[in-house]
């Protein structure tokens, strides 16, 4: 922007650098701390999407209630939680979308929502024809539904000055030069596309982005919540909080 760049290529190259983020992001699985980011339109495109590779034909219009979708000839209905909420899902809603699925002769509900749920809803969900995805099942399901699709290596940028288009590296934070010799830096750096947001999000401008955690790091969670959660199962009753979520994924484990 220091340089005297034409105000239409500066326009263009803005342009380019969020189409190239989006395709970039759509190839990318994201971690659960990302999904929590997601405003509530952008959470269903994305389960929309994640449906679809999976082969489920999604039929609701973007702003109806559950999600209808069919696969096989069978209906199934989709919950999503609200993602302003950050509480585990009370069985009251759980029951919802129960008498929903009896209503609309659906063969089953899922219930997605990016945290998590209480014993209540999930003891209620083990004995219907429900579902509960919570925060990691959904990137579960995210990434098993994206098997196939490779993260690009390159993407493009438009240079200020001149207009032309150059490939950079992903992988490689280096400025490389249009044909016209002028210098062109790289406009996406991939620490945003792991701690993901979908294009059009806006969080505002003194919004800081947490730290997004790393494959290894929710890996790591994952494996000591696993663990922790077999401990609870056989010691039997415990405090709630701990089956529910870790704390350091999850602030809200209080009801
Ligand atoms: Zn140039």
């Amino acid at each position: 922007m220091m340089s005297p760049a034409s105000p239409d290529f500066a326009r263009a190259a803005d342009q380019l650098r969020q189409e190239e983020l989006g395709r970039l992001s759509r190839a990318i699985v994201p971690t659960v701390e990302s999904l929590r980011l997601l405003h509530g339109p952008e959470l269903r495109g994305l389960i929309v999407s994640m449906l679809e590779r999976s082969g489920y034909e999604v039929q609701t219009a973007p702003d109806a209630g559950n999600l209808v979708t069919t696969k096989d000839g069978k209906k199934y209905l989709v919950a999503i939680a609200p993602t302003n909420n950050s509480a585990s899902i009370p069985v009251r809603d759980v029951m919802r979308l129960h008498s929903a699925v009896i209503e609309a002769n659906a063969a089953e509900g899922f219930f997605v929502t990016t945290r998590g749920f209480t014993r209540d809803a999930e003891a209620y969900a083990a004995t219907a024809p429900l579902k509960l995805m919570d925060g990691r099942k959904l990137v579960i399901s995210i990434k098993r539904s994206m098997e196939g699709i490779t993260m690009p290596d390159t993407y493009r940028a438009m240079c200020r000055q001149c207009g032309d288009t150059v490939s950079h590296r992903l992988d490689l934070a280096e400025a490389c030069k249009c044909s016209n010799g002028h210098v062109v830096a790289p406009t996406i750096a991939k620490a945003t596309l792991t701690g993901q947001r979908q294009e059009g999000g806006s969080l505002g401008s003194t919004y800081t982005e947490p730290r997004p955690y790393s494959r290894r790091e929710v890996r790591a969670h994952n494996a000591k919540y696993e663990s922790k959660k077999r401990k609870t199962k056989s010691k039997k009753r415990t405090t709630e909080a701990s089956i529910d979520a870790d704390p350091e994924f999850d602030a809200d484990t209080s009801r």
